[in-house]
């Protein structure tokens, strides 16, 4: 084998956690941040600039052969590219690559390392893939915030799908999951709100300023940091490549506007018990009017009160200061949510889902990683037995009932969470205190004895505790009739036209009224609400696609909690698992061609042979011609090591060349 020591993992022969620990820490001291286990790559997060990106760096990993050069994010794209092209091997021709890690370990600097990485390859310079390359600045303004684990945390989930045609980009889409939108309305401690905000109060021109009724940074709920100002160009320029119309861009500015005037609006209690708008934010209630372009009197209604229909009665419920207050902060949630998810249907006008929270993510991550299980470790050790070969076996922890405790039907948390739902009365205690009868015997839950209705589920990663507070709003995420009539009547066509619309189970965006009458919602629900039901439908869908293509895998880690350069916990390993994944592929053979597809691919090694009868003796006869040992034979399939493929991929090439 001629891969250097520890730049592979999986060469290692004698492992062990320390040891492990000290492979990646003496490289990440040298600045070299990416390991290989096997076909995985490892990526520690330096947190500082490191020269590895360089044009130079990427023409040499272009159609590179792995063992020649060190590990790189690159050779990823590089494969991925390659495989899909079917130079290298047999299998699914749809690729995957697969980017985790917590919070700050680098998901997305990687993502937008792979993709450029891509258009690299495929030799970008249509507007298509210039465009593609501007979805990410864009995305990022909307949907990343400053968090406590992360200066520009990613507070949405993204499937990024690009269609090739022979070797060129034809076609590109994004799924969204889970925007987590009220961030618009509430930060925590040390936390921020969605970056656009500061971009757009810190970059705008005087004279836009005034065209969309924006006032100075100081007199917002929060403080802006100046750093931004530059960012709101590159937005803006964002924009014009991926092709938003003038228009469309006057108004979603002016709607944020609103939303941030919305945010000043503050109440006081009358006499009455019931509420008004303080005299001093009167000020703002106009302004917001004028940014959403509403009627005055039809907004501060919306805000303080209900209007509910009994029996054909018409009755109003005057809200308290509470009620009041949480209208205007689910008004500006649910614009932002809007306007996020027609950001990224019109990226490339294409669908888009939308929400829930940490729970939601995790639960994303949840079945990611059971992705990851499935494929390393499952499928692969299911084969040697079905196929014969000789193997001990590698036990892993398993996250199988830790999904089927969020997702089965009908007493799963998502489900109960959803029965809870459909019962108005029910509260988020009630549906805490059904979780906990239903699951306190289980391995991967927790009862918590609290007064607040907390519960904790004992995920992969380690255990999280939830406050379920909010949870059946959340989910139930309805829209009340007089907030959609009041943003419909409005005469902004975009805001219009956002509440007009609905979004379909595949994403299109269709007329309300075609929606009436399908079996998929139930109807005491507004249909735009994407409650649990859909993000358990829209994984699912997500995991088809995935199970159908050739999986490459990025383990992103962070180094230590600080965001410091050049420093390493001892903690990284917390994330389990690595070591049994370094030692399925040391000791496993991770590409498993069946003999027809390997004996196709490879007859041309067999220079000389004129018949060979079978394809399990073109098989034999063409490895016992090569050099290549350690591979075995199962009953239709053969088995090989990860470093095999590339041995072979070279004779072919050699042979191609001569
Ligand atoms: P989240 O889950 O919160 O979205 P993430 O995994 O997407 O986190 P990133 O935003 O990609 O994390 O990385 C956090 C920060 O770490 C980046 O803003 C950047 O400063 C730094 N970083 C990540 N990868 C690299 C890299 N390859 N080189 C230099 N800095 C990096
Ligand atoms: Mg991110």
């Amino acid at each position: 084998m001629e891969v250097l020591l520890h730049e592979d993992l999986a060469a290692l022969s004698d492992l062990d956690e320390q040891s492990l620990l000290e492979s990646l820490s003496q490289r990440f001291r040298q600045d070299r941040i990416y390991t290989y286990i096997g076909d995985i790559l490892v990526a520690i997060n330096p947190f500082k600039y490191l020269p590895l990106y360089e044009k130079e760096v990427s023409e040499r990993y272009k159609y590179h052969e792995k063992t020649k050069l060190p590990p790189h994010i690159f050779a990823v794209a590089d494969r991925a590219y390659q495989s899909m092209l079917g130079r290298l091997a047999t299998g699914p021709r749809n690729q995957c690559i697969v980017i985790s890690g917590e919070s700050g370990a680098g998901k997305t600097e990687s993502t937008k390392l792979l993709l450029r990485q891509i258009m690299e390859l495929c030799r970008a310079n249509s507007q298509l893939e210039q465009q593609i390359l501007q979805v990410n600045p864009l995305l990022e303004a909307f949907g990343n915030a400053q968090t406590v684990m992360n200066d520009n945390s990613s507070r949405f989930g993204k499937y990024i799908q690009l269609r090739f045609h022979n070797s060129s980009v034809k076609g590109a889409k994004i799924n969204e999951y889970l925007l987590e939108k009220s961030r618009v309305v509430h930060q925590d401690e040390g936390e921020r709100n969605f970056h656009i905000f500061y971009c757009m109060l810190a970059g705008i021109s005087p004279d836009d300023k005034d065209m969309y009724g924006l006032l100075d940074p100081t007199q917002y709920r929060w403080d802006i940091v100046r750093k931004w100002g530059e960012k709101y160009s590159e937005v803006c320029n964002a924009m014009d490549m991926v092709g938003f119309e003038e228009q469309e861009k006057v108004d979603m500015m002016t709607i944020l506007a609103g939303i941030l005037s919305l945010g000043n609006i503050m109440f006081e209690p009358t006499e009455t018990d019931a509420v008004r708008v303080t005299d001093k934010s009167m000020g703002w209630l106009k302004a917001t009017a004028g940014q959403f372009g509403v009627q005055e009197e039809e907004l501060l209604r919306s805000l303080t009160c209900t209007l509910s229909v009994t029996r054909g009665e018409a009755i109003r419920r005057l809200h308290n200061q509470q009620q009041a207050e949480d209208a205007r902060d689910s008004i500006a949630k649910v614009a932002y949510g809007r306007v996020f998810g027609w950001i990224v249907r019109k990226l490339f006008k294409n669908f888009a889902v939308n929400r829930f929270e940490q729970l939601c993510i995790n639960l994303a991550n949840e079945q990611l990683q059971y992705f990851f299980n499935h494929h390393i470790f499952l499928m692969e050790q299911n084969e040697y037995k079905e196929e014969g070969i000789e193997w001990e076996s590698i036990s892993f922890k398993d996250n199988k009932p830790i999904l089927d405790l969020f997702l089965t039907k009908p007493i799963g948390i998502l489900s109960l969470l959803d029965e809870q739902s459909a019962f108005p009365q029910a509260s988020d205690r009630d549906f805490v205190d059904k979780l906990n009868s239903k699951f306190k015997s289980s391995p991967h839950y927790e009862v918590v004895r609290s007064h607040s209705p907390l519960f904790t589920v004992v995920h992969y990663a380690g255990k999280v505790q939830y406050n379920g507070l909010g949870f059946l709003e959340k989910n139930r995420d309805t829209i009340p009739a007089s907030i959609r009539s009041l943003f419909i009547n409005s005469v902004t066509p975009l805001l219009s036209l956002l509440f007009a619309a609905t979004i379909s189970r595949t994403g299109t965006l269709m007329p309300r009224k075609a929606k009436v009458g399908t079996v998929d919602h139930k109807i005491f629900r507004s249909p735009i609400m994407v409650s649990v039901s859909y993000l358990q439908h829209s994984l699912a869908v997500l995991m088809e696609k995935m199970f159908v293509a050739s999986p490459h895998f990025v383990r992103c880690i962070k180094p230590n909690g600080s965001k410091l350069p050049d420093q390493v916990d001892n903690k990284i390993l917390r994330y389990n698992g690595l070591l049994e994944t370094i030692r399925i592929r040391r000791d496993g053979f991770s590409w498993r061609p069946s003999f027809k597809e390997f004996a196709q691919r490879h007859l041309s090694i067999l220079l000389n042979v004129t018949c060979v009868v079978g394809v399990f003796f073109s098989c034999l006869s063409i490895l016992n011609t090569t050099e290549i040992h350690g591979w075995k034979c199962g009953s239709s399939r053969m088995f090989f090591k990860y470093w095999h493929q590339e041995e072979l991929a070279r004779l072919l090439e050699r042979l191609g060349k001569a």
